[in-house]
């Protein structure tokens, strides 16, 4: 009980965080405001028949930077205005009249087709640009407004889409890249997202979010499932058999937070049920004040596994969940770079892009040489890489190398192969520090400096960059992660530089990274620095010890 003025006391009313399962229907912000007053979908219509008729100036500022989003667009940053200014200016003044474009791929599946078709609009639409994103997107920049409907139509008649990629809604969906082949795979979870993404990608149901949601499904453990908002992990249940354990609640950012399990065992056919109803407990009862507070991992935080269990139980799916064990996690991370046998004899190659670093034509080529050797199906992952699957044996070498030719490494360095980096200052609105580039220049350095130590790892070092603390490269994470900021060079100039944080990882390593407060460094002593850490881990391990032990 609080004291009043008058002297007695009275209940403190609490404070509402927006839920609307406990009556708070009325908008607490601006977002929730424009979201509630015109439903984020109708923008396609004002594109279609609107702005992309009359141009860039005619765009409504709530559609450019609010609506937009839930069809995978963004403003890119104007080139040429440093990362020290990012907190300063308005939104206008940052952007570009140019756009980001996300196109989703679930579970990174692609057929070759499918991949032509994104390498040619990229290099009719985005300059050439096309990354490959750490969920499995790919990344076009440079869009123009006026461009949007034909690409839409043209990626909707090959069966890719940008719905959702973006906006609070339920984004792209990860998934093993190789669904369906791997030898030790617990089942294969692609009907699971097939059939999620027919039912709920662009159903309005779900479409008004507290937040963006992620979502992992796998039969193996190569979606970093612990950091997802929902994660489903196959796992062998001893009178059941093959299933999937459900995570909730996992998120980076500035709070990040590992996913806890619920202890229950869902069988594959049930999936699409469970999800719903966790996206039905995060649109109902996730906080809608704050976005700061609005991701599930708040309120998974606050409640706990069993709360969260027993309300998606007794509320949503009228029935209990089944118990079930706990997967045993990995070793090590998996990424599937190389050649490897699959189930049915064929072999799939995996190939490292530079921190995801792709562009139209590269993609175009790999889809080429794809079908000269035989296979239809490519797959992206979530590490940034790029798998050509189906491939007979007697092909394998031509293949690798015609992948070589286009760029990509099949039998990469531990330093090409362990680096991410996020988009970063060349168009990221949010950034402080350049990101791609960098780490290019960082991984060449690394490769000539470290070259005697190839040998000595029996797995990649991870370096992660970011160009901000919005952790989308997932720093905390890395064995060595980097969090761009601008920070105070020998002589007391301020530069660009990194916070680092140390040791962080996923199976067996699962757990965020040290921050340490003085370990910072600029950007022009990185290459030093990570030489220093990774000399001092290979000289000070036991045996076997992994970095992040
Ligand atoms: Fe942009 Fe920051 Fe995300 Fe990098 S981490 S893409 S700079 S928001």
């Amino acid at each position: 009980m609080a004291p009043n003025p008058g002297g007695t006391t009275r209940a403190r009313r609490p404070r509402g965080e927006g839920q609307w399962a406990l009556g708070y229907r009325e908008p607490l912000n601006a977002n929730e405001r424009s979201k509630k007053d015109d439903p984020p979908l109708n923008v396609r219509e004002r594109i279609e028949n609107t702005y992309s008729r009359q141009g860039f100036d005619s765009i409504d500022p709530s559609d450019l930077r609010g609506r937009f989003r839930w069809y995978g667009l963004y403003t890119q940053r104007r080139p040429g205005i440093d990362g020290g200014r990012t907190a300063t200016l308005e939104p206008e003044e940052l952007e570009d009249r140019y756009f980001m474009m996300r196109v989703r791929i679930d579970g990174g599946a692609l057929t070759t087709e499918q991949l032509a078709l994104i390498g040619e609009l990229s290099q009719t639409y985005a300059r050439n640009t096309a990354d490959i994103t750490d969920r499995q997107n790919v990344q076009y920049h440079w869009i123009r407004i006026e461009d949007v409907p034909t690409i839409w139509a043209r990626l909707e008649a090959a069966g890719l889409t940008t719905l959702e990629a973006c906006g609070d809604s339920p984004r792209v969906i990860l998934g093993s890249p190789v669904a369906g082949i791997a030898a030790d795979e617990v089942l294969d979870a692609t009907p699971a997202i097939e059939e999620i993404r027919r039912r709920y990608i662009g159903a309005p149901e779900f479409a008004n979010l507290p937040r963006k949601f992620k979502t992992a499904i796998s039969g193996l453990q190569d979606v970093v499932h612990e950091i997802h908002d929902v994660a489903f992990v196959g796992v062998e249940h001893p009178e059941h058999g093959p299933g999937l354990d459900l995570w909730v609640g996992g998120g980076l950012s500035t709070n990040p937070m590992l996913a806890v399990r619920l202890g229950a065992w869902v069988p594959l056919e049930e999936v699409p049920d469970v999800w719903a109803g966790v996206v039905g407990v995060f649109r109902d009862y996730g906080y809608r004040r704050l976005r700061s507070r609005a991701r599930l991992k708040f309120l998974v935080k606050d409640w706990g596994p069993e709360r969260f269990r027993e309300v998606l139980e007794t509320e949503y799916l009228g029935r209990p969940l089944i118990d079930g064990p706990a997967p045993e996690a990995p070793e090590r991370p998996i990424d599937h770079v190389g050649v490897h046998r699959q189930r049915d004899g064929r072999y799939y190659v995996g190939a490292a892009p530079v921190a995801g670093r792709a562009s139209g034509s590269m993609l175009t080529a790999v889809a080429k040489a794809a079908e000269r050797a035989g296979s239809t199906r490519v797959r992206l992952t979530p590490q940034q890489k790029l798998i050509v699957l189906d491939v007979p044996e007697s092909e394998v070498d031509k293949l690798r190398t015609e992948l070589a030719d286009a760029g990509l490494d099949t039998a990469p360095t531990p330093w090409r192969r362990g680096v991410m980096a996020c988009t970063g200052i060349e168009f990221c609105k949010l950034a402080i520090v350049e990101t791609k580039g960098r780490a290019e220049r960082l991984v060449a350095e690394l490769e000539r400096r470290l070259a005697d130590l190839n040998n000595d790892l029996d797995h990649p070092i991870s370096v992660h960059l970011n160009g901000c603390p919005n952790s989308c490269a997932r720093i905390q994470t890395a064995d060595i992660g980097l969090k761009g900021q601008i920070v105070t060079d020998a002589e007391g100039k301020q530069v660009e530089g990194f916070q680092v944080h140390l040791g962080g990882g996923f199976g067996l390593d699962s757990g965020f990274g040290r921050k340490l407060r003085r370990h910072k460094v600029t950007a022009t002593e990185l290459p030093d620095y990570v030489e220093r850490v990774v000399r001092n881990y290979v000289a000070q391990r036991e045996h076997g010890e992994r970095f992040a032990q």
